[in-house]
């Protein structure tokens, strides 16, 4: 067994020289040449003797169209090409052939009886026979196929016709040649050694030449799988019974994955793909694990293989030796392996092979992977954003990237040879860079900001990371410096921090701002022991400037103020500091007076402030005037907490306001209680709904023209616990500041609701109460989605009730919202049914042109205008007025604050629709409403 699997071996080894040389016979004309003479002599001696001279002819013929066919064979061999099985193939098919032909002769030209004619036959074929061995010997089929048909014929006439003398004759002959071959071969040693000498050298040739064209790859960079690739097939070519593959670890070190394996099969290749190695995984996966080769000379009894049994029957594979591709260092890179399709021992030339190409590839890879990385680096070098310099030992630049041009402005020419000194900047101080070389020196490393000057002479600021390259000996060889240009970073973040910190309009401070001064401040004048003064500036009636200028001009007054009031700081410098202007929002101000020495100064800059306000302000072509209220707190005395002083101050602020504005007033101990008071009601207003502390009293609405009442207002009511009936001019305030005015509304609307839907039954089929609505309400509704605030139009429709039965009163300021969210829903009013009631007008800035545009059906004349009326009064003008255009407008008017039976005829005189007030009723529980109207 193992003499024919060497034997096989040496066969396939040798296939290629084997045929080389056998070409080489058939390309050279002598053996042709003289096989075609003897053929020639022979047929002439033969018909010399007893021979029919047609089968001579007919042989003759068989001879040539042998060699024709030979000669046929010869030319259309390729001889450039290289010798592959199939020529030697049909090399040996002609050559058994021609064999053929010349065992013919014995069937065609032999005489029994006629010596001297089997003489010459015997005699020509042992010779031809002999000079065929001597030529063929190189390839033992070559010999055999052409020896066999001529010796069998020879012996078999021999052995059945042949006369004594021939026989005699003939074996004489045939030891004579024998001998001749023994000599010939003795005298041919040289030649049959040069034949194996060609044999080994081509062999190693071979490989030499299949080596250095790997080489050659690896050198011109060529692609890693391209020459792992080569690799294989190279070795499957100089063996063709052998399938090799080369698999590379994974970055990871724990997978298999990178194949070079051409002639695996597919599904072979995909099944290996990923394979995580162990001590134990097939071939590969244990070399690759171990870092030793690993042979397996029966897949099908190794435990190593025994998972993957099914796949390697599958691909036909049957022995596996795996060698691991190590690094110079002795990394294991991946392994290289050989199958074969039968159990397999290698020989000790395999283990030659196995292992010099597995080194092989470990060059490559390792070259291959050392080459990605100088490439990276040097692609990182040229294409970072980061700027990169590389100085030497003496400090002086010997490399720069593109990335220090573009920041610098400087070529990597002008850098060179230079001192990295000539970035500098004068921003620095001496003692920076001292530092920085100290930290260098010692650690190797600094870090930090840099402000460097460009070639253009802009100060730029980088943030730079400096290493150091130390040799053997620890002297520095280069230092390489990193860095970014974080120039825009920090003007971005100079903007970021200027727009959260100052208010774009005026440049001012902003309320944040204003936040942390006002801290610092107080903390500075705590120090000095001395008082600090707060003030609070607010516009008078700036929105009307809004209004009617447009907000530009709005903006352009806000500015004039914000310089008026820095020009009222700057010329009383020694108490205030430039900065201690802001400007909260919209028309409020506010003015820091730190370490106030003298107390009374505060009035002074107050007064100043009122005068440079008051003074006339150019708005593009118009002149205008306005004024200011200002509220002023002292700290400590007012307080000592920052939240409570901001407070105070706007308290001062409101009252001035309410003083008649264009004042400036001071916090008080009164103002300090309203303050108290404020907020121990809104801590009680939450917990009054759960508390079922609100009820509601109905108001009558008397028709002036039926004096009939179908119409009520519901006013809530709220009975605190301890204060007693508290008034909703005091609580609504605080509940829409706070935001429970929705809950509280809600309330209301659902309460007077069931009272309407009642009276409707008891009193009148049209009895209709009208509810108060703050907008704060309106703008919850109609800027959320949320459940919170329940939708009046829904509710009544869910439930299947008309719109008619309620009424709703707003205010003329809710009009100004031009927002299409509170059209939308004044409209979803009126597509419900329900009226809308313009509240309190007269007393707002709205005109007439809101009521068109908004669909309202009510106006209630401000009770101001009602309490003064007289026969010839302005009032008594004005609420003619007013009747007159709502008439117009197809709207009804009621009556606010009608106290007197004077005012209840005037009214009625001027065409009013219904009245409200004391005249006729003060507000009413449900209980006492019916039985006033009984
Ligand atoms: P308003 O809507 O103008 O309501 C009329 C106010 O005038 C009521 O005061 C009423 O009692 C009072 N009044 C009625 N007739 C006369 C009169 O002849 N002479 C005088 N001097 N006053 C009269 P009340 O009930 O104190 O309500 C004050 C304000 O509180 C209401 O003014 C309204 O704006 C608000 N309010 C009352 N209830 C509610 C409510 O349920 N929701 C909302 N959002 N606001 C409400
Ligand atoms: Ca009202
Ligand atoms: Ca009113």
């Amino acid at each position: 067994m193992k003499l024919i699997s060497k034997f096989q071996d040496e066969w396939l080894v040798f296939t290629p020289i084997k045929a080389e040389v056998t070409s080489r016979l058939y390309q050279s004309n002598l053996p042709l040449v003289s096989a075609l003479c003897l053929a020639a002599l022979l047929a002439v001696a033969i018909l010399k003797t007893s021979a029919t001279p047609s089968h001579v002819y007919l042989w003759l013929v068989i001879m040539a169209i042998t060699y024709a066919g030979r000669i046929l064979l010869k030319i259309s061999y390729d001889r450039t090409k290289p010798v592959n099985m199939l020529w030697l193939n049909r090399f040996r098919i002609a050559t058994a052939l021609t064999g053929l032909a010349w065992a013919t002769s014995t069937v065609l030209l032999y005489q029994p009886g006629d010596t001297l004619n089997q003489s010459i036959i015997i005699v020509s074929l042992t010779g031809l026979c002999a000079a065929a061995a001597l030529s063929f010997a190189i390839d033992y089929i070559v010999l055999i196929g052409f020896l066999l048909p001529v010796l069998i014929s020879v012996i078999f006439r021999l052995a059945t016709e042949a006369s004594h003398t021939s026989i005699t004759l003939s074996l004489m002959i045939t030891l004579f040649l024998m001998f001749v071959i023994i000599i010939a071969r003795k005298a041919n040693k040289g030649y049959i050694e040069n034949i194996s000498l060609a044999k080994t050298a081509l062999l190693g040739e071979n490989r030499e030449k299949a080596n250095s064209r790997i080489m050659e790859m690896i050198a011109n960079n060529a692609p890693l799988n391209k020459i792992l690739v080569a690799v294989v097939v190279n070795l499957e070519e100089q063996d063709p019974s052998m399938l090799c593959s080369i698999l590379l670890l994974g970055r990871d070190g724990k997978h298999l994955n990178h194949i070079a394996a051409p002639h695996l099969p597919n599904f072979y290749i995909e099944a290996i793909e990923g394979l995580e190695i162990g001590p134990k995984v097939g071939s590969c996966g244990a070399a690759a694990f171990t870092g030793e080769r690993v042979i397996v000379e029966d897949i099908i009894n190794h435990p190593n293989w025994s998972d993957f049994t099914e796949l390697t029957t599958k691909a036909n594979l049957r022995a596996c030796w795996s060698e691991p591709i190590k690094d110079s260092a002795g990394k294991v890179l991946g392994t290289f392996s050989i199958y074969h399709h039968n159990p397999t021992i290698p020989t000790e030339k395999d283990i030659q092979s196995i292992t010099q190409n597995a080194a092989l590839a470990g060059i490559a890879i390792e070259l291959a992977n050392h080459n990605q990385e100088q490439r990276l680096a040097a692609l990182i070098y040229q294409n970072t954003n980061e700027s990169m310099m590389i100085t030497d030992t003496n400090n002086i630049i010997v490399g720069v990237n593109p990335a220090f041009t573009a920041d610098t402005g400087y070529s990597a020419e002008e850098a060179l040879g230079k001192s990295p000194d000539f970035l500098k900047s004068t921003h620095h101080k001496k003692s920076f860079y001292t530092k920085l070389n100290q930290k260098l020196n010692t650690t190797g490393k600094w870090q930090g900001e840099i402000w460097n000057q460009r070639k253009n002479g802009k100060i730029y600021t980088e943030w730079v990371r400096i290493n150091t390259i130390y040799d053997k000996n620890n002297e520095v060889i280069n230092r390489v410096s990193l860095a970014t240009d974080i120039t825009k970073r920090k003007e971005s973040e100079d903007l970021i921090w200027k727009q959260a910190n100052f208010d774009v309009l005026t440049g001012l401070p902003n309320r944040h701002m204003f936040h942390d001064r006002f801290k610092q401040e107080i903390k500075k004048t705590q120090r000095a022991n001395l008082p600090l003064a707060l003030l609070f500036i607010d516009l008078d009636e700036f929105k009307e400037v809004n209004d009617t200028l447009g907000h530009h001009m709005g903006d352009v007054l806000l500015k004039e103020t914000a310089n008026r009031l820095v020009s009222c700081v700057r010329e009383s410098d020694t108490v205030a500091y430039i900065d201690a202007v802001s400007r909260l929002g919209g028309d409020e101000f506010t003015l820091i007076l730190s370490e106030l020495k003298d107390p009374q100064c505060v009035v002074r800059i107050a007064q100043n402030i009122l005068k440079k306000i008051a003074e006339p302000y150019h708005l593009g072509d118009e002149v205008t005037y306005i004024s200011a209220s200002i509220g002023i707190t002292l700290y400590p005395a007012d307080s000592s907490d920052i939240d409570t002083l901001i407070k105070n101050a706007d308290q001062a602020m409101y009252t001035a306001k309410k003083k008649g504005r264009n004042r400036f007033s001071y916090f008080t101990a009164s103002m300090q209680k309203s303050i108290q008071k404020r907020m121990r009601l809104t801590k009680d207003l939450r917990r009054a709904i759960e508390k079922q502390e609100f009820h509601l009293v109905y108001q009558p609405i008397v028709n002036f023209r039926t004096g009939k009442i179908h119409k009520a207002e519901a006013l809530v009511r709220w009975q605190h616990p301890t204060k007693g009936l508290i008034s909703p001019a005091d609580f609504i305030p605080i509940a829409e500041e706070t935001g429970l005015i929705n809950e509280i509304g809600n309330w209301v609307f659902l309460e007077a609701l069931e009272q309407s839907i009642e009276w409707r039954k008891s009193i009148h089929s049209n009895f209709q109460i009208s509810i108060n609505k703050s907008p704060v309400q309106f703008y919850n509704i109609a800027n959320s989605e949320s459940d919170d605030y329940l939708n009046w139009p829904n509710y009544l429709r869910d439930r299947g009730l008309s719109g008619e039965c309620i009424a709703v009163e707003i205010t003329e300021g809710l009009l100004l919202d031009t927002s299409d969210n509170l059209r939308n829903y004044l409209f979803a009013f009126r597509d419900a049914g329900i009226q809308v009631a313009l509240d309190d007008f007269g007393t707002g800035y709205s005109s007439l042109s809101y009521l068109k545009k908004f669909d309202i059906d009510y106006i209630k004349i401000d009770q101001s205008f009602v309490q003064n009326l007289g026969i010839e009064s302005d009032d008594m003008a004005l609420c003619q007025a007013i009747i007159v255009m709502a008439h117009k407008l197809k709207l009804k008017v009621i009556a606010e604050g009608v106290e007197t039976q004077e005012q209840h005829d005037l009214l009625k005189t001027a065409g009013c629709d219904f009245g409200q007030g004391y005249f006729y009723s003060k507000p009413l529980t449900s209980d006492n409403f019916e039985n006033f109207l009984t």
